[in-house]
């Protein structure tokens, strides 16, 4: 029997950064903790943990985009910056009818093929 098991699509994640020396996180990862002062090599990583960054998050701001460049099927699309219950902040894809600055929204993360070249993972907030 074939073990396909390794093959499992996984879920797209973005992760944030913790130093471990004090305590503070941080999305996206700093090169030096500005806290404590602690250099992040980006290659080892030692110091400090990554964390996935998703769940419960609060809109701060919103903006609707349209007339998009030639491709998209859409109309238009939807952009905000959302606090996290960790008070980390990132902007990401808005995906409700309404937009209300201080609604209470959910992170998930998707593979965007949107634009052309790779696809890159991004937040959507619904
Ligand atoms: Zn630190």
């Amino acid at each position: 029997m074939i073990d396909f098991s390794m093959y499992e699509v996984k879920a797209p994640k973005i992760q944030a950064c913790k130093c471990e020396g004090c305590g503070e996180i941080f999305y996206p990862a700093p090169m030096i903790c500005s806290k404590c002062g602690a250099r992040r090599d980006p290659v080892t990583g030692k110091g400090w943990s990554t964390f996935d960054l998703e769940g419960p998050c609060t809109l701060l701001a919103w903006t609707r985009v349209w007339n998009l460049p030639e491709g998209y099927t859409k109309k238009f699309l939807q952009f905000g910056i959302v606090q996290f219950e960790n008070g980390l902040r990132a902007s990401g894809r808005v995906e409700v009818g309404e937009p209300k600055t201080g609604m209470k929204l959910t992170a998930t993360v998707e593979e965007s093929d949107e634009r052309p070249g790779k696809p890159v993972n991004v937040f959507v907030f619904r």
